[in-house]
């Protein structure tokens, strides 16, 4: 064992459908914690970006229309939670996904000195609020700003604050995208929260409600001795 795997504060689990804002709560509670929020999916664009063995590997799997495996995200992990920075605790945010990277970090966990299972928290949201968030998303065509017609709209109507070019919606985030997205997100996380509430360290945080609201129940959720 290195001495960055000693004296672990904690391992944080942010779970939650898209939609769920999982992503900003996960940045700003890290922040606040002094943690690092490790989001797989810019673990993923790092090691694709900077050509890493293991970032080749996945995007052969993506280029050939795959998932990528299992072992490979892992391994990503794996990689990432040896930094020093990770020593003292981390928050993970789209990992893991699947019973067996639950199993992976689990193992990993239990080699870290001092250090429990990870506290998981789910971030759920209905329907309803779901297709407020994601349908009233928009995209600058030129630079690639993203808006939100509800949360962070436009000066003005539609058109890109940066150079006025008319914003569009990224089929994606039509209503029957979403409904398939969620569909295919809950068949695939039901059984890592079933998984995750029998190990007792599980909490349903309501993400139907503003920003702030979620933060400040993360944070009483999170707080020590609670
Ligand atoms: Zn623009």
């Amino acid at each position: 064992m290195s001495r960055t795997e000693r004296n672990c504060a904690g391992a944080i689990v942010f779970l939650g459908p898209p939609g769920a804002g999982k992503g900003t709560q996960a940045r700003l509670v890290a922040r606040q914690l002094g943690i690092p929020h490790i989001s797989s999916g810019d673990l993923f664009r790092e090691n694709v970006e900077k050509q890493t063995p293991l970032g080749l590997a996945a995007r052969s799997f993506m280029e050939r229309g795959e998932l990528v495996r299992d072992e490979l995200v892992n391994e990503m992990v794996r990689k990432r939670l040896g930094e020093p920075d990770c020593e003292w605790g981390f928050l993970l945010d789209g990992y893991p996904r699947t019973l067996e990277q639950a199993e992976t970090l689990k193992g990993l966990l239990q080699k870290r000195e001092g250090c429990g299972p990870p506290v998981v928290v789910n971030l759920g949201v209905s329907y309803t609020v779901i297709v407020q968030r994601l349908g009233g998303r928009r995209i600058c065509p030129v630079c690639q700003r993203t808006y939100n017609l509800i949360s962070q709209p436009p000066s003005n109507d539609n058109v890109c604050d940066d150079d006025g070019a008319a914003l569009q919606q990224r089929p994606d985030d039509r209503e029957e995208a979403i409904r398939e997205r969620l569909a295919a997100h809950e068949a695939r996380t039901a059984p890592l929260i079933e998984h995750y509430k029998a190990g007792g360290r599980f909490y349903e945080v309501n993400a139907d409600r503003s920003l702030e609201q979620i933060t400040e129940e993360l944070f009483r959720v999170l707080s020590p001795g609670s």
